[in-house]
């Protein structure tokens, strides 16, 4: 079994899904006593979130990418970012390590495309749902992506920053996603991407018939797969 590297704590409410999922995934492969061989290296949102919100994009790889190598030093045989706005520095963080990195846009796009979904909502952090860096990686595999309008844009990035990653669930934020993916689907999206690591905090399959893709769950699952010789 390939021991994983985690980056987390962005935020930790979600790294805690991230650790139940690979654990409960090797459980269900090999059975027994089996559990995932990982780390953990876990760090300070508050300051990756500063490096966000002022655009000091440079910093924060800086940051990620000593994560990446401690945990290559301490024996990890590949790495997972556990939330998908951090990936816009992946690039960087890869180069700065020899082992390799698990895209969470590359495992969502393989996600989608089992269930023949060709044009997708994304909802994630206004970084995600507004820049390139993710999308791209869903259009290259053939997947039209559509986000929500200005508005709605601005209630997503506010509820996960105010919200989900302090650890408050509030059934008004989650009607209000809950009509935002209804309102995607109607122009024609087949299915809604939960590009952010805590969005599976709020929702979750049972509240809509429009089939969800939450990338925590699908990553942590293709992380396990991936560390018992699953290939991606
Ligand atoms: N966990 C979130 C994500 O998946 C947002 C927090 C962050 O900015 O990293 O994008």
């Amino acid at each position: 079994m390939k021991l994983i590297g985690l980056i987390g704590g962005m935020s930790w409410e979600s790294t805690v899904t991230y650790y139940q999922v690979v654990n409960n995934v090797i459980k269900d492969q090999l059975g027994e006593l089996h559990s995932a061989k990982c780390l953990l290296y876990s760090v300070d949102f508050h300051e990756i979130e500063k490096c966000q919100s002022t655009g000091n994009w440079e910093k924060s790889a800086q940051i990620l990418s000593e994560a990446a190598q401690s945990l290559e030093k301490a024996g990890a045989e590949f790495i997972v970012i556990c939330t998908n706005t951090m990936h816009k520095v992946a690039n960087q963080i890869q180069e700065a390590i020899n082992i390799p990195i698990l895209h969470i846009a590359d495992v969502t796009a393989q996600e989608l495309k089992k269930s023949c979904i060709n044009k997708v909502a994304l909802l994630g952090t206004k970084y995600t749902m507004e820049q390139d860096f993710y999308k791209s990686k869903l259009i290259e595999n053939g997947i039209d992506v559509l986000i929500p309008d200005a508005e709605d844009i601005n209630l997503i990035n506010t509820i996960i920053y105010d919200e989900l990653c302090l650890g408050i669930i509030s059934e008004h934020s989650k009607q209000i996603y809950l009509n935002i993916i209804n309102k995607l689907a109607k122009q024609g999206a087949q299915g809604t991407i939960l590009g952010c690591t805590e969005i599976g905090l709020l929702i979750q399959q049972k509240d809509t018939k429009i089939p969800l893709f939450d990338t925590t769950l699908i990553h942590g699952e293709q992380a396990a797969l991936y560390s018992i010789g699953y290939k991606l």
